[in-house]
């Protein structure tokens, strides 16, 4: 057994609430440690050390901000194995799809290095006689990032780069469920460099988030989770006067015509739909095949499924890992089990032979899905795969559009035309052609349309740069003394 507090001044805080939560091995189902609950003075403490940080934090020199990013870039390469293994340890996934997480968070720390160019304004010299106008982009302040289960390194590798290097002060709420990789970063973010006070971590549920919500000190609010959730922080965050991005939950197609090769679609497909157990919101959950190719379709991803290896994540053997818990485990399978009595057929039953004690669930097939089941309509967030046949392109775009979420969709054609059309008129934020989870390079921005995001501005890349900056424009205009003159005119330009 072990415990996590929190990071607050550059260094462990133990937490005095009285209020904990349990740390599970999900490969094993059992409690492997504690994680201290913060209440509302031990996150008015963090923002106090935040705020006091701010200052010197945002007068230090570009460069030197930059620095610092190139420093903790090398560092989180150094450690990619270390905070794979906590991810493995507390999340579940295995160990290839864990080095895959850091190295996609590492992408976002590379971005912040660039952040002297980042942050040019513009300039305009003589919009007027004498008149030069240009413009400044300056951090908010203290901001707050909350993040989910299921990337407990990337998600805050998306926030906490960009806001640090842009000149905030930061205050992490990570998921209570797997809290070790937030420690373990802020640590090396210390050993980067940054100075004690600037990344702070707070450990704990709803009463943390709701103190981050509702504090006047707090600028910014960055959220990654469900939808429900989602709605609340923004609803919440900005009627507290703050700038909020939340980003949702998902339900992910993919269009498979019948011009594709039906072979990748399959490999594709259980890749997507079954990697991480399928608890990543840009997993593929409903496949919309077109009637006259879904049969093949169909077999050639059902024959694929005894190949996936479902075990613990720390086992190198291992493809597929277990879920997060046995709430969420029972959860999902309880879509497998209501999706027959719907009028769907299970295909490949993922309840039957799970590995062990652990949160485990083998890969689940539907077909013959269709809106109005629940399987269907609910974001699912586990190895199921859900089917729905089509008659056409329009019937299939259709439903994509007809969707509650917008996080990311795929289209598997051969047909460069039809491919380009669906990018023009599909209603998702994040589309991939031929690609099955079209995560953005950290140098674009990542977020969802329709309920998968609230608020205006998309997680990391350029959006980010932006969240964590304010514009200032400045009108500037060095006179000869002796030509001054009193002139109660608006000023005008010609
Ligand atoms: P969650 O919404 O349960 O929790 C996210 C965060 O909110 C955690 O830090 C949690 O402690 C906090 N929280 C939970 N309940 C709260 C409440 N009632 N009030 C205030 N705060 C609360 O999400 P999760 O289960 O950790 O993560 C899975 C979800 O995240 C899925 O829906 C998935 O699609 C989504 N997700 C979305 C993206 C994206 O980029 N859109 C990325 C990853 C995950």
């Amino acid at each position: 057994m072990y415990r996590i507090d929190h990071w607050i001044e550059g260094h462990t805080v133990a937490s005095t609430s009285g209020r904990s939560g349990k740390v599970y091995n999900p490969a094993t189902g059992q409690v492997q440690g504690e994680v201290g609950f913060a209440d509302v003075s031990e996150v008015d403490k963090a923002i106090a050390v935040a705020k006091a940080a701010l200052p010197a934090w945002r007068s230090t020199n570009l460069s030197r901000r930059a620095e610092i990013m190139f420093h903790m870039r090398e560092l989180v390469a150094a450690n990619r194995k270390e905070i794979a293994d906590l991810l493995t340890k507390e999340h579940g996934k295995v160990t290839s799809d864990a080095l895959g997480e850091v190295a996609r968070g590492l992408e976002n720390i590379e971005f912040a290095c660039g952040i002297p160019n980042l942050m040019k304004g513009g300039y305009s010299e003589q919009a007027s006689a004498g008149v030069d106008v240009y413009n400044i982009r300056q951090p908010l302040g203290v901001v707050a990032g909350i993040t989910p289960f299921n990337f407990p390194a990337m998600v805050p590798m998306w926030m906490f780069a960009n806001a640090l290097a842009c000149g905030n002060t930061f205050v992490l709420k990570p998921s209570e469920k797997d809290p070790s990789a937030s420690m373990f970063i802020a640590e090396l973010l210390k050993k980067a460099g940054l100075p004690d006070g600037v990344f702070n971590v707070v450990h704990g549920d709803k009463v943390a988030v709701d103190r981050l919500l509702e504090h006047p000190d707090i600028a910014a609010v960055s959220f990654v989770g469900s939808t429900p959730i989602a709605r609340y922080i923004y609803e919440t965050g900005t009627k507290n006067g703050k700038r909020v991005q939340a980003l949702g939950g998902a339900k992910n197609h993919m269009l498979v015509l019948p011009d594709a090769d039906l072979d990748m679609a399959a490999d594709a497909l259980v890749g997507a739909a079954y990697g991480s157990a399928g608890e990543r919101c840009m997993a593929i959950s409903v496949v919309l095949a077109v009637e006259t190719i879904a049969d093949e379709l169909v077999g050639k991803v059902k024959d694929r499924i005894p190949n996936v290896v479902v075990g613990p994540g720390s086992d190198p053997g291992s493809e597929m890992g277990p879920l997060i818990s046995g709430e969420h485990r029972d959860k999902v399978a309880g879509y497998v089990e209501g999706a027959a009595g719907e009028g769907a057929t299970v295909v490949v039953d993922g309840r039957e032979g799970a590995p062990g004690d652990g949160f485990f669930l083998k890969p689940s097939l539907i077909d013959n899905a269709r809106p109005g089941m629940r399987c269907y309509d609910e974001e699912i967030f586990g190895p199921v795969l859900t089917v729905v046949r089509v008659k056409s392109y329009e019937e299939g775009l259709e439903l994509i559009n007809d969707n509650q979420f917008g996080n990311g969709t795929a289209i598997f054609t051969r047909d460069g035309g039809v491919a380009r059309q669906f990018q023009f008129d599909v209603n998702v934020g994040m589309v991939g052609i031929n690609v099955p989870i079209p995560v953005p390079v950290s140098y674009y921005s990542f977020g969802g349309w329709k309920a998968s995001l609230f608020g205006d501005l998309h997680m990391y890349g350029p959006d980010g740069i932006q969240f964590y900056t304010r514009s200032k424009v400045v009108t500037s205009r060095w006179p000869d003394p002796r030509t001054s003159k009193v002139d109660l005119g608006f000023p005008q330009n010609r």
